[in-house]
Formats: C-alpha cells, sequence, structure tokens
C-alpha cells in the first residue's frame, strides 16, 4: 500500500513537473504578457513577456492603479470597468488601450473561472500587442482619404468633399469654384529626367498645396500630374485669382529633387463655377477639365475661366467622335493632293495627299480638326491605313499612265507610327500596288519625336533603311532646335507656314528662316516651304537657297484628277 502510495505521489509530482515545465516553456514563447489571479488566495502573478509592455509588476490589488496611470487618460475608465467583469458575472471581455508616451496598442483579454457555486475562482488577463495591426488599420484609413504621395486628398474623398460644400452652398446661396490643374509638358520631365524624378516634382508640389488647404479650401491629388481645388465661398484671399497668383508666384522658383536636380514647372487651369457652370460634383468637375484643355491651347502657363463658348466647342468634338465612330471610309472620305514643284526650275517634284472629309450630311470637316480627335481615340490608325491604301492605288495609275517621276508625299501620325505592325502593313500596300519605298516620302511632326523619341528615331530608321523618304513636317513650331536635329534618319524639312507667312514682313522671322535653310542644307537636308502664296514670297525663298515649294501659289490642294491633269500636260510637252 505503502509502496503504492509512493509511487503515485512520484508519478503526481512528475507530471506536476511536467505541467510546469509546459507553462514555462509557454510563458517564455508568448509575446504577450498576463496577470493572473487566483480569488481564494488573493494572489496575483505576472507572467509571459511582462517587461515588453510594463516596468513594474504586479503582486496585489493595489498594484493595478499602476496600470490605470499608464494608460492614455481616455482609456482608464474602460480598464477599470473591464478587468472586473465578475462584477456583472461575465466571463470574459476583450477591449484595446493605448499606453502613454509608448504609442503601444494592448489588446486586453479578461477571462474569469467560476467554479459549480458561480463563484468566481481564478482570473487570467492577457496583454497582447496589436500596435502594427492597429497602424494597418489606421493607414487604410488613411488610404481611403488621403493620396499616399502628397498627403493631398485623393480623388474620391474630394468629390465627397466638393459634393459637401455644393449642398451647403445651395442652402447659404453661396458659389463653389473648382479650380482643375494640369502639369505643362510633363512629359518632358518624365522623359528627359526619369520617371522618379516625374513623380518627385508631382510629390514637391503636392506637399506644398497640401499648405493652401484650409476648412475652405480642399485640395486633391487627382491622378499624376493634375490637381483639384475646390473653394467654397470664394472671395478675398482664398478668391479663384489670389490661389492661382500665389501658386504661379512658387512655380518660378524652382523644385529641387533629392538628386540636386532642379525643375521650374508651369501649369494650365481650367475654372468653373457652381452654380453657373454646372450643379453637380462630377458636372462641375468636367467643366472645368474641359476649359482647362483651352488654356493648354492658348499656349500653357494660363488659367481659364468657364465660358459656354468653349464647351460648345468641346461639345462640337464629341459629335465629331460620334460622326467619325459612323464613316465609311469609301463614301465619306476621299484624298486630295497638293502639288510641290523645285524652287529653282519650277519642275513638279511630287505630291502631299491631304485627306478631306465630307460627313452624311455633306459638310466639309477640316483635317486640321478631326485629325487630331482621330488621334485621341484611335480611329487613326484605320483612317491612317486607309490614306496609304487609297494614295498608293491612285499613285500607281498616275505612274502607270504617264510615267513621270513623282514623290508621293504621306503624312503620318505619331499614333500611327507607333502602332506596331505599321511598317509592315506599308510594305505591303507597296508591294501591292508595285511602288517602290524611294517613290514613298512619309512626313512626320515634331511632337511624334519628343513623345517616344528612342522608339519613333528607331522606327523612322528601319523605314529610311528600306528607302522611304522621312520628312520633318511643321519645322519650328514645336520644341525641336538644330542640334537635336543631328542624327536624327530624315531627309527633308518643312518649313511652317507661320514663317513663310511672316516673311518679309517680319525681321526676326527673316533672320530666323534664313538661318534655318542655311543650317539645315549645311546639315545635309532638303527644304521645302509649305503655305507660299504668293510669288514674292516664292522669290525670296528661292533666293535664300530654299529646295522645294508648296503652296496656294503654286497650286491648291487638289482631287486626283487635278493632278491627272497637271501630269498630262507635263508629259504632253515632253512627248
Ligand atoms: P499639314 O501636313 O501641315 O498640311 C498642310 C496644310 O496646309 C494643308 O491643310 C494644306 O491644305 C494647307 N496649305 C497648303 N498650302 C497652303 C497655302 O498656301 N495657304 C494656306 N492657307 N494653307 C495651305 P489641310 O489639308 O487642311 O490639312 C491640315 C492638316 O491635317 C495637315 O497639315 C496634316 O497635319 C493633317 N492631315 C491632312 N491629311 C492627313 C492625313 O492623311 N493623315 C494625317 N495623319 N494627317 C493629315
Ligand atoms: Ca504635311
Ligand atoms: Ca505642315
Amino acid at each position: 500500500m505503502k509502496g503504492n502510495g509512493t509511487q503515485q505521489l512520484a508519478q503526481e509530482n512528475e507530471r506536476l513537473r511536467q505541467d510546469e515545465k509546459m507553462l514555462r516553456l509557454l510563458c517564455e514563447t508568448s509575446s504577450s504578457a498576463f496577470i493572473y489571479y487566483n480569488y481564494l488566495e488573493d494572489r496575483f502573478e505576472t507572467m509571459a513577456n511582462w517587461d515588453h509592455f510594463f516596468d513594474f509588476s504586479i503582486s496585489n490589488m493595489e498594484d493595478l492603479s499602476k496600470l490605470y496611470d499608464r494608460v492614455e487618460e481616455q482609456y482608464e475608465i474602460p480598464l477599470r470597468e473591464g478587468l472586473f467583469i465578475e462584477k456583472n458575472g461575465r466571463d470574459r471581455e476583450s477591449f484595446e488601450i493605448k499606453l502613454k508616451e509608448s504609442r503601444l496598442c494592448i489588446e486586453v483579454e479578461v477571462n474569469v473561472v467560476y467554479d459549480s457555486d458561480g463563484k468566481p475562482t481564478d482570473k487570467i488577463i492577457r496583454f497582447k500587442d496589436v500596435t502594427k495591426l492597429t497602424a494597418q488599420k489606421d493607414e487604410l484609413t488613411y488610404m481611403a482619404y488621403y493620396d499616399m504621395l502628397t498627403g493631398l486628398y485623393n480623388r474620391n474623398y474630394f468629390v465627397r468633399l466638393l459634393g459637401e460644400f455644393l449642398r451647403r452652398a445651395e442652402k447659404e446661396g453661396k458659389n463653389v469654384a473648382v479650380m482643375f490643374m494640369d502639369f505643362d509638358d510633363f512629359r518632358r520631365v518624365n522623359d528627359g529626367m526619369g520617371i522618379i524624378a516625374g513623380d518627385e516634382l508631382v510629390q514637391l508640389f503636392g506637399q506644398y498645396l497640401v499648405g493652401l488647404m484650409s476648412s475652405n479650401v480642399v485640395i486633391s491629388h487627382f491622378s499624376t500630374d493634375i490637381y483639384c481645388i475646390a473653394i467654397y465661398d470664394p472671395c478675398g484671399a482664398r478668391s479663384v485669382d489670389t490661389i492661382y497668383r500665389v501658386i504661379r508666384e512658387r512655380l518660378k522658383k524652382p523644385f529641387k529633387l533629392t538628386d540636386g536636380q532642379e525643375v521650374t514647372m508651369t501649369v494650365s487651369v481650367g475654372v468653373s463655377e457652381y452654380p453657373e457652370a454646372a450643379l453637380g460634383t462630377l458636372e462641375l468637375i468636367n467643366c472645368a477639365e474641359i476649359v482647362m484643355f483651352k488654356a493648354k491651347s492658348r499656349g500653357k502657363d494660363k488659367i481659364q475661366y468657364f465660358d459656354g463658348a468653349i464647351l460648345e466647342e468641346f461639345l462640337q468634338t464629341v459629335t465629331i467622335q460620334n460622326k467619325l465612330k459612323e464613316v465609311v471610309f469609301e463614301q465619306n472620305f476621299t484624298m486630295y493632293f497638293q502639288p510641290q514643284y523645285y524652287a529653282e526650275n519650277g519642275k513638279l517634284r511630287g505630291v502631299e495627299a491631304l485627306i478631306r472629309w465630307r460627313d452624311n450630311k455633306g459638310d466639309m470637316i477640316s483635317p486640321a480638326v478631326f485629325i487630331p480627335i482621330a488621334e485621341r481615340n484611335g480611329t487613326i490608325v484605320p483612317i491612317g491605313n486607309w490614306v496609304i491604301e487609297k494614295s498608293v492605288q491612285i499613285y500607281a495609275q498616275w505612274r502607270d499612265k504617264y510615267h513621270y517621276p513623282l514623290v508621293l508625299s504621306l503624312n503620318v501620325s505619331a499614333v500611327q507610327c507607333k502602332k506596331r505592325g505599321f511598317i509592315d502593313c506599308l510594305m505591303r500596300i507597296l508591294e501591292k500596288y508595285d511602288v517602290s519605298p524611294g517613290e514613298i516620302e512619309v512626313e512626320v511632326t515634331e511632337t511624334i519625336l519628343i513623345e517616344d523619341f528612342d522608339y519613333i528615331s528607331e522606327q523612322l530608321s528601319v523605314l529610311k533603311q528600306a528607302g522611304v523618304r522621312i520628312s520633318l513636317d511643321d519645322f519650328g513650331t514645336g520644341f525641336s532646335s538644330l542640334s537635336y536635329l543631328k542624327g536624327l534618319p530624315i531627309d527633308t524639312l518643312k518649313i511652317d507656314k507661320t514663317f513663310v507667312d511672316t516673311l518679309l514682313t517680319d525681321k526676326n522671322t527673316k533672320i530666323i528662316t534664313e538661318s534655318i535653310i542655311y543650317m539645315v542644307k549645311r546639315l545635309g537636308y532638303e527644304t521645302v516651304a509649305e503655305g507660299v502664296e504668293t510669288r514674292e514670297q516664292f522669290q525670296y525663298l528661292k533666293e535664300l537657297g530654299c529646295d522645294m515649294i508648296q503652296g496656294y501659289y503654286m497650286g491648291r490642294p487638289m482631287p486626283s484628277g487635278g493632278i491627272a491633269d497637271i501630269l498630262e500636260k507635263l508629259t504632253a510637252k515632253v512627248g
């Protein structure tokens, strides 16, 4: 018996030792801290990772007040109540507290064990560090309202705040202004200095704008390089004018990037006002955006106030877009050709293919109007392909009939040229009509190069290698400097009509044009002057050494029959 009892005791001891070991292990590995309370013995014990949370220990009821002192004020009462749930007969409760000065967020979980009579016997209070989790939650809330890059409001929240402004304005009979602000030539920064520099600029400017916010002025980072400002009851220091002036003043100074580079920027701003321009939030923003484009087209670095006429113009654009969708190429489009002549001997050098559009009602729509729209909505690709096919087809007919050496110039837009497969498509059409690449000249504008310099100049090189001539259109209207042209795979430069227009009247234009022609020739390119309307202009350009002349003076754009007539006469003379 006795031996049996000793054995049992030994077994019991061993179990206890094992339990204790397990408990110790649990405590050592737990990241939480515990307070254990034994009701019968009125004994407190702190366990596990206690030091992570507190620099004092708890061994009796009094010590608990140390805990109350340590939490931020608003958590004191909930903590006092939460720790004694047995008063309400409950067995489990959890809540969060924040410690003073340490920024620690703690989840407190209280468990009470009752005996069969319903008397509490043990209590375990667990402290768990949830600082990280809470921060993540806060971040999510932050992200719902703010733009991470700049600290300004994000688009969605801005629209909500603007909505609140509008409701208030309706009640109080006030105005609300929206300023839609877009960086000018942001691409130039992104392409020239890299995307990281672009991002940093967006960020720096955004951070500057944060300082302009107040209860009646809310600002948001709308997208990449677009910011939107809503002003409640704009007047005085918060009038659109004043805010614009302040921003513009800031933009006169460069932004300093972390890599030491300095960048200056200008913005274009469109302004619409409730209730004059629109009554709804999105309409108001739309109106401001539309007039912003007007500010751009007026030459950037400008502010444009809402004006019904601009909206109408925009609506016309939309109408054209819709009309473009319904276009049946053969029915609505036709090709015109404008002759180009050698300045020296007046011989016909070639023709430029220019598209014409007559809509279903019979109205003529200028390519200057619809080509930019077609470029924006992508319809330029099928239109461009149609232009190439139609022009080459007509060209082949002239050649077969008249055997006159002509160069066919085709306008190719950036979107079209960038499209993969463009070169293959062009080559296939040339093959189909048995036209050699040497008879073709592709006209591209300078903007095409600025957008994607490397890819486009590579494409142009491939074309040039295949024998196609490359011509740079509208020279002098964009950014290009002569040194930038060096190394570009081009054969011909077309001097823009704006130069020709003032050539004889403006001394500066005269000097610029003279030096352009001189330098371009030295670089080995041919020059074409376009928009030549008078004999005097022709004569003068010829004297300057300009190679080719195109313009109303020599011949307007005409249907293919007109060119056939010219060729008829030319070949008749020869023959
Ligand atoms: P562009 O390539 O600069 O074409 C020259 C424009 O100047 C043509 O206008 C032509 O009719 C006009 N022009 C020529 N000589 C004179 C002149 O002596 N005086 C005046 N006042 N104007 C003259 P158009 O045909 O209205 O074309 C406008 C623009 O539309 C073209 O400018 C070109 O950029 C674009 N475009 C025309 N056809 C096509 C096309 O098939 N594809 C593409 N991508 N663009 C085209
Ligand atoms: Ca052209
Ligand atoms: Ca041109």
